[in-house]
């Protein structure tokens, strides 16, 4: 099965993890000091596996739980910054490039704001893009449900990738 070329392809990628003390969590590959982190197998950073899965999705080529297994003890703890610069890896192997990601972070807190530029600028590193190309917003899920009382986060990321001529 062959992409067609110069193709343009959008993935989508969501991810949730919850909050547990003690602080700080690492979002968009940036340290945000508090109380709480966000608790998983890795470093729990749900905006850079949404944004992870957005990607592999747009290639095509299967998801973060299938690239890095939960059982696999060298994924614990894992910087995700890494793991989502090993998935770009992957899909410019099988001739593709990111070209865009725009991702919605939901959380009444930590607020996305004051760390809005210095995710840009993490995630486009690991995407091989200018931070021009990368777009992370926050949004409150105005205290209803689980996010409104405060007991996680979730993200949701789109990615544009194009074919790259051989
Ligand atoms: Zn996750």
């Amino acid at each position: 099965m062959t992409a067609p070329p110069a193709a343009i392809r959008v993935g989508i990628g969501y991810d949730s993890h919850r909050f547990a003390p003690p602080g700080p969590l690492v979002l968009g590959g940036v340290l945000i000091p508090g109380e709480v982190h966000l608790e998983g197998h890795s470093d729990g950073d749900a905006v850079a596996h949404a944004i992870t899965d957005a990607v592999l999705g747009a290639a095509g080529l299967g998801d973060i739980g299938e690239m890095f297994s939960d059982a696999d003890p060298a994924n614990r703890g894992r910087d995700s910054i890494d793991m989502l610069r090993s998935a770009v890896k992957r899909i410019e192997q099988a001739g593709f490039k990111v070209q865009n990601v725009d991702v919605v972070v939901v959380a009444e807190q930590p607020r996305v704001g004051p760390h809005r530029q210095p995710m840009r600028v993490r995630l486009s590193q690991a995407l091989g893009v200018d931070a021009a190309c990368v777009s992370v917003k926050g949004k409150t899920n105005e205290g209803m449900g689980w996010i409104g009382r405060g007991e996680g986060i979730a993200c949701i990321a789109v990615a544009t990738i194009v074919s790259v001529e051989p």
